[in-house]
Formats: C-alpha cells, structure tokens, sequence
C-alpha cells in the first residue's frame, strides 16, 4: 500500500517537472526601421524568457538608431554628413556595411546603398512625392556608386555629395543578429517577423512540423499567393506594392534602379528569396528585383554559394521559382489553378 502510494506521489511529481518544463509561448510586438514587428518564441522559464524579449528589444533598438538615416546620432547620419571626413562607427554598422558592399558588388550594382539621394528626390522618405526631371535623374544617377564607400575597419569614408540608405538591407540584418539571440538562448523554436517582408524562422512548429509563411500577392496584398514551409530558414520580400505613389496613372515604386535613379521596371511585381540568412534574402530580395526574371534567375544559376532559392511573380502575374523550393512551395486557396514554373 505505501509502495503504491509512493508511485502516485513520484508520478505527481514527475508530471509538475515536466509542466514547469514545457516551453511557453511568448508573444511580442513593436514597432523598429519604420515598420511595425512581431515575434513568437517559445521558451523556458519566465525570467530567461523576459531576458530574451529585453535583449531582442534592445538590439532592435540600437541597431534601428546606428541605422537611420534620420537619427542624428546614428553612425548613418553621421556618415552622411560626413562631407567627406572619415567617420568611426560601431561594430555593427561596419559588418553591415562590409557584408552590404559585397552584395552590391555580387549583384553588379542592382543593389546599391548609396541610392539614398535618390531615394529622398523621389519623396519617399518623407512621404512628399514628387517626379523628378530626366536631367535631375541623370544628375542623381550620378551619385549612386557603392564602389566609392571606403571602408577600413571601422572607419568610413564617403565623397560629399554621397549617401547611405541601409534600408534594403537593415532589416535583414536586424533579422540575423536576433536569431542569434534566439539560438543563444537554447531557444529551437521561433518566428520573427520583421515587419511585411523580412521573416526568420528558428527551428520549426513546437510540435515538429515546418513553419508555413504567405506570399503576399503583388496583385491583391491583402491575401497571399503561396505558401513556404521554412525550417531554419530566412525569408525576404520585395514589391513595388509595398511602398508607391501614383501620379498622372503612372505607379512610381520605392525600388530604383541605380543606374537610372527611377523606379525599377524589370517585368516583376515582387520577389521573394528565401536562404538561411536574412541579410541576404532582404539584400537579394531588393536586387532580383532590379534584375528581373531572367537576369535574376541567371544570377541564381552563377551564385549557389549564396543557398538561396527565390521566387519571381510578374507584373503580368505569372509566378515562377527556384528548384530547390519544390518540395516547400504550395499554392494557397483560391491560387491552385495558377500556373507556377520551376526554373532550372
Ligand atoms: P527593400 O524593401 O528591402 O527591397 O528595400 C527597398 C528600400 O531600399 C527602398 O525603400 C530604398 O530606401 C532603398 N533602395 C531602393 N532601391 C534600392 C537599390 N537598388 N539598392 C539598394 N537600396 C535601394
Ligand atoms: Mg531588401
């Protein structure tokens, strides 16, 4: 009998450890890089959990200020009030701006952070758009040239005249450097969503199975076109309907192209890439965009060292991706009579 009542007592036990044990969700928002966040995870423990939240609350705000191009402070702002002097940053900005400058140099220029003067003629950092004139164009194109950022250790230099705009990339990174937090923590199973565009997904489901992310449909961006199974895996997204304006019919987009210094219009609608860093799916993301489908499936081919996989929906609304996402990609409801193309 006492033997009995022994084994009830160690099974109550058992059961209350394993309780205290299972991982709880946690569930957070903000609003960091102009874009509002929202992150899951599920770990152990109350007090680790808040000290994970803390951590990630505070990288998100540090880097957004080392970032912006608005805040005074920022290691961006300084450098582009720099009027050519060298200017000291921290560390982060400087592997942002090594891993960036590289990606500009990969992609040929489709990707360039040194856009931002043209970014702001345009109107679309102060949200007061205008068109520029064909001569303003040539004049601003001009200025775009990542290749003229010097960057030695932890100094920069910039032509006066020039500068930065980190905002194809800095959510990605931001994305990176919170996984790492995440995985730090022992954590094995999260989401971090990064605003509309940049997501990481840690791990998988709690119960095992792939997270399942939507592609937003260029077309209709309230519904999604597709759906991808991530596992370990980042996922960025560009499209001209995520920032735009609209003038005399015409539809002028946040994504330019720096040769021209005017809105990208390579025959896509959005581009999604998915690859197991964010910084390189928000790097990517913008510039397949300025490529297009067929330079941008060319770049794919060249480039497998960078394990992305993207996919490509035109403006005409064909939607096409990579191989390697076969097994991942699914058509959402209401999508499943669309014609999806696997590029080899
Ligand atoms: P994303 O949403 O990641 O594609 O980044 C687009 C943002 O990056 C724009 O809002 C601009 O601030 C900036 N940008 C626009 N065109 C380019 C480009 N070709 N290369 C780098 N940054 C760009
Ligand atoms: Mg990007």
């Amino acid at each position: 009998m006492r033997k009995r009542l022994l084994c009830v007592l160690l099974a109550a036990l058992c059961l209350l450890a394993a309780c205290q044990k299972a991982p709880k969700l946690v569930e957070f928002s903000t609003f960091a890089m102009n874009t509002f966040m929202s992150f899951t995870f599920y770990g152990e423990g109350e007090t680790e959990n808040q000290r994970v939240q803390d951590q990630m609350n505070v990288t998100l705000r540090r880097l957004d200020s080392l970032f912006s191009v608005n805040n005074e402070c920022g290691d961006v702002n300084q450098i582009n009030r720099s009027e050519g002097q060298r200017v000291e940053v921290d560390a982060p900005t400087a592997e942002l701006l090594s891993r960036s400058l590289e990606l500009c140099e990969l992609t040929g220029g489709a990707l360039d952070i040194t856009a931002y003067p043209a970014v702001k003629a345009w109107g679309f950092t102060q949200e007061e758009h205008r068109v520029p004139s064909p001569e303003e164009l040539a004049e601003l194109a001009g200025k775009i040239d990542y290749t003229a950022v010097g960057l030695e250790g932890e100094w920069v230099t910039l032509p006066a005249g020039m500068e930065l705009d980190l905002g194809a990339v800095a959510k990605g990174y931001a994305g990176d450097q919170l996984d790492r937090i995440v995985r730090d923590a022992g954590i094995s199973s999260a989401l971090l969503n990064l605003g509309q565009s940049t997501i990481v997904a840690v791990g998988t489901k709690p119960d095992g199975t792939p997270w399942r992310i939507g592609v937003t449909d260029p077309a209709q961006t309230a519904g999604y076109f597709a759906i991808v199974e991530l596992r370990d895996m980042a996922m960025g997204t560009s499209g001209g309907y995520q920032r735009y304006f609209e003038q005399d019919g015409v539809t002028y987009w946040h994504i330019l192209n720096p040769k021209t210094a005017a809105p990208a219009h390579s025959g896509v609608a959005s581009v999604t890439v998915v690859a197991p860093s964010a910084l390189v799916c928000d790097g990517l993301s913008t510039a397949l965009f300025v490529m297009g489908l067929e330079e941008g499936t060319q770049f794919w081919r060249d480039h497998r060292e960078l394990e992305f996989e993207a996919i490509f929906v035109t403006e005409a609304g064909a939607i096409y991706h990579t191989a390697g996402l076969t097994d991942r990609f699914f058509l959402a409801e209401g999508y499943e009579d669309r014609e999806v193309t696997v590029l080899e």
